[in-house]
């Protein structure tokens, strides 16, 4: 099997982490190369996007990435739409289930969440957290989120190893950020363009209809008014009308 050229050139393994994103953010202030990896068997504080709570006991793969792409800082947001892209496609492969991506980086299964992205910068690197539920059953979830959440394991209806997953993973992950060309790939596989959605924020929320990504990320909504409207992905939930997805 072709392994990584970059991705997980240099690897730090941890059996228990606040959280990886933080790990790698300090390394990365160290100096940490391009594609410098942390892995952890399990995380305390693992965080979601808008300082949301991530579940990250054993039996998942709960890894953060250095990247030091050789592009604009502007671009840096559209990272987090090609791991939405590579995790999904190591999703479908290892469990053999049909994954597909809720904008603007969920990857679920079934309508249910089977990995979380979390983009952040630092400095002039990015660190690309991303966590997938490999081998949990469902009664590794705690209440609140068994209805909501898979493991590929789960899916699948077979044990996955999270070693495997990693690999597939990194892979993935470098060929897609190499390539620089996962848009149409995103569209395709996106279960909330085309379909309706509840936005909220802060400030409210309001209902439409998901139209289209704009080259930015964004995602263009007509609410019920007949009003486009950009959302964009560091300040919003975004449910389907009747459910998560
Ligand atoms: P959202 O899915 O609402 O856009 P985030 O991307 O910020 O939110 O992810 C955080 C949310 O994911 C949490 O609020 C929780 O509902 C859910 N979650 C937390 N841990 C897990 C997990 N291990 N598997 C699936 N979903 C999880």
């Amino acid at each position: 099997m072709r392994v990584a050229k970059w991705a997980g050139c240099q690897i730090r393994r941890m059996a228990e982490v606040g959280s990886t994103n933080r790990e790698a953010r300090e390394w990365a202030l160290e100096g940490a190369p391009h594609g410098a990896v942390v892995v952890a068997a399990r995380q305390t504080q693992g965080r979601g996007r808008l300082q949301r709570k991530w579940h990250a006991p054993e039996g998942g793969l709960w890894l953060s990435i250095v990247l030091r792409p050789k592009m604009e800082a502007a671009l840096f947001p559209l990272l987090s739409f090609a791991a939405a892209v590579a995790v999904r496609e190591a999703c479908e492969a290892m469990s053999g289930a049909k994954a597909r991506i809720k904008w603007p980086n969920d990857v679920v299964i079934t309508g249910r969440k089977v990995s979380g992205i979390l983009l952040e910068k630092e400095g002039s690197a990015a660190i690309l957290g991303i966590g997938v539920n490999v081998c949990q059953c469902e009664t590794h979830f705690p209440e609140e989120l068994r209805e909501r959440a898979i493991s590929l394991s789960m899916a699948g209806g077979r044990q996955v190893s999270i070693d495997a997953v990693e690999k597939a993973l990194l892979l993935a992950l470098e060929r897609r950020i190499d390539a620089w060309d996962f848009v149409e790939e995103y569209a395709e596989y996106c279960v909330t363009l085309r379909s309706p959605v509840c936005v909220s924020d802060a400030n409210g929320s309001f209902s439409g209809f998901a139209e289209r990504l704009d080259p930015d990320g964004a995602l263009v909504v007509q609410d019920e008014q007949g009003v486009c409207r950009r959302v964009l992905a560091g300040d919003v939930s975004i449910r389907g009308r009747d459910g998560y997805v």
